[in-house]
């Protein structure tokens, strides 16, 4: 990373930590066999593959054989909605997922309206909460899944899900939570959250990019996915991806080591910046729930100020921010999370997103306080929007 770089968006993806780098380089060029042949190298492979396979389970309190390597969350979210789908529709078309979701939950949902399910998209309130009853009210006869995800990518609001895994439960509906934002952040052991399914992604938790994984609790009825080769128990074909497996692996166990003091400083460091964001710029607000939020997030809205032009002016000072989810930059929409929790477009296009990250410091944060107000003047000074507005929003 270059010098004096302050990074500060994890929750787009994680620098890979220097261990797990390590890790994986010996699975390139040493054990580089395939692990679905016989021979020793190729069983040196697959003795990595099922390590990480037990590291990974660990993480999420589940059995080894109950993880699928995958190439990572979105296809993780795919598999699930799809599998469930495809393998339960002669019980019934209707899906309930949230109308904050990932893209890779929604795009997906609507690929299935179009050939002819039905999507109950349930809503959140201004904290972009989800109340568990309007999930239980959603529930049909013929509802065959329930996708919630377990924390929001864009303000960090963590939802409700072992309240609504019980409501499954009881209404017997399979259930999925897309939980890419807090595996290795927050605890998000399967058998507490009451979830059938479960989607995580390495790059979001110190590990490398193109690889995740997929729990699947047994006796889950889920068709394949990817098909053609018999790989992770004739349910993902496809050669493994060993060294990012392992990777994935050996970020898992640094996770499982580190999560609660890595999450007691980014809190600590998070509402520092949040606090002196709040008094020290006129006519921002602060996003997502108060305190069921992922460590480390904070989430702004500033009036009469693009987003993009407070992240470009940040970057100019060598800060990596985003102004929404990485997924949505470069789109124009305002954001559809800010939208479903009833904010106006005009002020949803001014939102900058920080997401704090295990190597942060205060001097950081100090930093940050100390150039962005100013920034923030300036781009205010240059706004045809700025006071014109008289949005409600920030003066209440
Ligand atoms: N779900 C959520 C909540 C995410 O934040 C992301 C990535 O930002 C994904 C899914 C997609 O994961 P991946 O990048 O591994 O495909």
């Amino acid at each position: 990373m270059k010098k004096g770089l302050i990074y500060l968006d994890h929750a787009a993806t994680t620098p890979m930590d220097v261990s797990v780098h390590r890790e994986m380089g010996q699975y390139c060029c040493l054990f580089f066999g395939n692990p679905a042949t016989l021979y020793s190298l190729g069983r040196r492979s697959n003795e990595g593959v099922e390590k990480a396979r037990a590291e990974v389970a660990t993480l999420l309190g589940s059995s080894p054989d109950e993880v699928y390597f995958t190439s990572g969350g979105t296809e993780s979210d795919n598999w699930a909605i799809q599998g469930t789908a495809f393998s339960h529709m002669e019980k019934g078309k209707h899906i309930i997922t949230s109308t904050i979701e990932h893209h890779a939950v929604l795009d997906t949902c609507k690929f299935l309206e179009k050939i002819g399910f039905e999507v109950t998209y349930v809503p959140v309130d201004a904290r972009a909460l989800i109340d568990p009853d309007d999930v239980r009210r959603a529930i049909r006869k013929d509802t065959i899944l329930i996708s919630i995800m377990h924390a929001n990518n864009e303000v960090g609001t963590v939802e409700p899900i072992a309240e609504i895994g019980k409501i499954a439960r009881k209404a017997g509906v399979p259930f999925h939570t897309d939980a890419v934002q807090t595996v290795g952040k927050i605890p998000a052991k399967v058998d507490e959250l009451g979830v059938d399914m479960l989607s995580l992604s390495g790059h979001k938790f110190y590990g490398p990019k193109g690889v995740g994984a997929m729990y699947i609790r047994k006796g889950t009825r889920i068709q394949r996915f990817m098909h053609g080769g018999g790989q992770e128990h004739n349910k993902r074909a496809g050669t493994h991806n060993v060294q990012g497996i392992v990777g994935v692996g050996a970020a898992a166990k640094l996770a499982v080591e580190h999560m609660s003091e890595d999450a007691e400083r980014l809190r600590k460091l998070a509402t520092k910046l949040n606090d002196g964001l709040l008094s020290s710029i006129p006519d921002i607000r602060s996003n997502g729930h108060p305190e069921n939020k992922l460590p480390g997030m904070v989430h702004v809205c500033l009036e009469g100020i693009e987003g993009e032009a407070m992240l470009l002016c940040l970057d100019a000072e060598d800060i990596c921010v985003s102004s929404g989810s990485a997924c949505t930059t470069g789109s124009l929409d305002p954001s559809h999370v800010l939208l479903a929790m009833g904010m106006p477009a005009e002020v949803a296009h001014g939102s900058i997103r920080f997401s704090l990250g295990r190597h942060n410091t205060e001097e950081e944060i100090d930093r940050v306080l100390e150039v962005f107000p100013p920034i923030v003047r300036k781009l205010r000074a240059m706004s045809p929007t700025y006071h014109k507005t008289n949005l409600q929003t920030f003066r209440k």
